[in-house]
C-alpha cells in the first residue's frame, strides 16, 4: 500500500515531522514535491512516455543518517515508498517515484568531514561534486572522475546513478581502481540500521538507483591535483580526429583529463562556443596538463590538426567551460538543436573500433553521430567509448540501432528503459539483487526499478552483514 489521497498525505505529513522532529523540513506543496521528483528522463522519448506526471507524495530532507534512519522506520512501518535524491541530475528515471510515496531529498546532507593526508575525501550523500573538487584542490587533490553534471550533482547521487566521465580516461570509472573506498548505507527495515561496505563490498551498493539502501556516509579516492590547460582541434574528418584522439587517450607519457571526438554536425550544436568550432570539421575538445599543452598542440598540427581554441583552466567558472559540450552535456546541446536527437551509450571493442564505426555509419548514416568518449577499463586497457547523438523517429527504428551495434560486438547501456538491470551496469553476480533481499525486504526503496527483485524472496544465505 502506497500513500494516495491528500488525508492520507497529512496523516504522514505530521507522522514523519513528528519522526524528524521538524514539519518545515516535510515538504506537502505539490509543486515542490513533484520538482524534487523529476530528473532528466526526459532524454528519452520512450521514458518521456513512461514517467511523465509521476510524482511522490511528501518530500522529506534529512540532515543526518540518524535522520534518515527515523525516516526509514517510519516508512517501513506504514509501508511508504522512499526514493532517493542527490541533485536529480539522473537520465534514466533513476530518481522518478513509481510509486508515490516519500521523496527523500539528501541536499541538506553537504557537509564535507574532511580530505585524510592520503587523498581519500570523507563526506555526506548530498555534498555537490564541484563543492568537493573545490576542497579537495585546497589540499592538492582532485576527483579522478566526474559527471559533465558536477556543478550540480551530488556524490550520492553519482555513486547511486552514475558511471564516469571526465578523468575516467585516466583514472577508470567510479567502480575502477578502488576509487569508492567505502560507503555507509542505511537499510530500510523495522529497526534500519546504518551498515559500512568497504573494499569490494561497495560494490553491492553502486549503481544500484538507492534501491537497496540509503547511502548516509562517503569514502572516495581522490587524484594528485593536475594544472590543467583546454584546448579544441578542428579535423578536416572524423577519421584523422579519431586516430588523435585514440593516440592521445593511450599515450601513458601523456596527462589528459578529457578527450573528446565529435563528428559533424555535433560541433554546429555547441552555438556558445562557436568560436572552437570549424565548419563542416570533426573536432576534439580535451583536457590536457597545462605543462604539456605546446607539446600537444604540436602534435594536433603534426596530425593535420588546426588548434581553434586553448586557454588555461582555472576551474568549474573558466568561460568557455568545454567540459559542459562532453560526456553528456553533448545530447543535451543536441536536443536543444532539435528535439528528436537522443542518445545512446556504447563501449567499442578497441581492436574492431573502426571496422564497428564503419558498419555503423554505413547502416544509419546520418542517423547515428558519433561521439566518441574515452575510459581506462579496470584492466587498464582504454575504452574507446561512445555517446552517440541518434535521431529518433521510432521506438522500432531505436531498438534496431541497440541490436545492430550488438551485433557487431558494440557493447550497449541501454538508456532508454528504467530498471537497473535495462541499464547495462548490473551485476552478474547479483550482489546489488542479494543486498536488497537484506536490506529491503519489502522492497519499499525506490519500486520497479530493479526489476528481478520480488518481495516474497527468501531471504539469501549468501552473507552475514
Ligand atoms: C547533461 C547531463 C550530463 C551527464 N553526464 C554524465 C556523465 O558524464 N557521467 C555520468 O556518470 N553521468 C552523467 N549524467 C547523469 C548524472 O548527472 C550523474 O550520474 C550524476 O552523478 C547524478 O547525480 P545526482 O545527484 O543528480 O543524482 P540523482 O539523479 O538525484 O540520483 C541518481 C540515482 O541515485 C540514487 N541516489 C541519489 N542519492 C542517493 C543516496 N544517497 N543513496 C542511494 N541512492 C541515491 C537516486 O535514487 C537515483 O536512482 C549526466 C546527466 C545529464 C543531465
Amino acid at each position: 500500500m502506497y500513500a494516495k489521497d491528500a488525508a492520507m498525505d497529512l496523516t504522514h505529513a505530521y507522522g514523519l515531522a513528528a519522526a524528524l522532529g521538524d514539519s518545515a523540513r516535510v515538504l506537502t506543496q505539490r509543486e515542490m514535491v513533484e520538482q524534487l521528483s523529476r530528473d532528466f528522463y526526459w532524454y528519452s522519448p520512450v521514458l518521456r512516455k513512461q514517467l511523465d506526471g509521476k510524482a511522490a507524495d511528501i518530500a522529506v530532507q534529512p540532515r543526518t543518517a540518524e535522520e534518515i534512519q527515523s525516516v526509514l522506520r517510519y516508512c517501513y512501518a506504514n509501508d511508504l515508498a522512499v526514493t532517493a535524491r542527490g541533485a536529480g541530475t539522473g537520465n534514466y528515471g533513476q530518481a522518478v517515484p513509481l510509486r508515490g510515496g516519500v521523496v527523500l531529498d539528501l541536499s541538506c546532507m553537504d557537509r564535507v568531514e574532511g580530505i585524510q593526508a592520503d587523498g581519500v575525501a570523507i563526506c555526506q550523500p548530498g555534498v555537490r561534486l564541484g563543492a568537493l573538487e573545490n576542497e579537495a584542490r585546497k589540499s592538492g587533490w582532485e576527483l579522478r572522475c566526474y559527471p559533465s553534471t558536477i556543478v550540480k550533482a551530488s556524490v550520492g547521487g553519482f555513486l547511486g546513478g552514475g558511471s564516469g566521465g571526465i578523468g575516467s580516461v585516466a583514472h577508470g570509472n567510479l567502480r575502477d581502481f578502488n576509487t569508492v573506498r567505502a560507503l555507509e548505507v542505511v537499510t530500510m527495515e523495522a529497526e534500519p540500521r546504518v551498515v559500512l561496505h568497504e573494499g569490494e563490498a561497495v560494490h553491492e551498493i553502486l549503481h544500484a538507483w538507492g534501491t537497496n539502501g540509503v547511502i548516509s556516509r562517503i569514502w572516495l579516492a581522490m587524484a594528485p591535483a593536475v594544472e590543467w590547460s583546454q584546448c579544441a582541434v578542428a579535423f578536416e574528418g572524423f577519421d584523422a580526429a579519431f586516430d588523435f584522439s585514440e593516440r592521445i587517450a593511450n599515450d601513458t607519457g601523456c596527462t589528459k583529463r578529457l578527450v573528446t571526438t565529435f563528428e559533424w554536425p555535433i560541433p554546429s550544436f555547441f552555438t556558445p562556443v562557436k568560436e572552437c568550432t570549424r565548419e563542416g570539421k570533426a573536432l576534439i575538445f580535451s583536457l590536457i596538463a597545462s605543462s604539456q599543452l605546446a607539446a600537444f598542440e604540436t602534435s594536433a598540427r603534426e596530425a593535420d590538426g588546426e588548434v581553434s581554441y586553448s586557454g588555461a583552466y582555472a576551474g568549474l567558472r573558466t568561460r568557455p567551460l568545454l567540459s559542459d559540450y562532453t560526456w553528456n552535456h553533448t545530447t543535451l546541446w543536441a536536443i536543444s538543436a532539435d528535439e528528436a536527437y537522443t542518445y545512446l551509450q556504447c563501449a567499442f571493442h578497441p581492436d574492431q573500433v573502426r571496422e564497428q564505426m564503419r558498419k555503423l555509419k554505413e547502416r544509419f548514416g546520418k542517423e547515428f553521430l558519433l561521439h566518441m568518449e574515452f575510459w581506462k577499463g579496470g584492466d587498464g586497457r582504454v575504452v574507446p567509448g561512445a555517446i552517440p547523438v541518434v535521431y529518433y523517429t521510432t521506438e522500432e527504428r531505436l531498438n534496431e540501432m541497440i541490436d545492430f551495434c550488438r551485433a557487431i560486438g558494440v557493447f550497449v547501456a541501454n538508456p532508454h528503459v528504467n530498471h537497473v538491470e535495462g541499464g547495462g551496469r548490473y551485476r552478474a553476480d547479483n550482489v546489488q539483487l542479494l543486498a536488497k533481499q537484506r536490506y529491503d525486504p519489502k522492497g519499499l526503496l525506490n519500486p520497479g526499478k530493479m526489476a528481478t527483485f520480488q518481495r516474497e524472496a527468501p531471504t539469501p544465505q549468501a552473507s552475514s552483514r
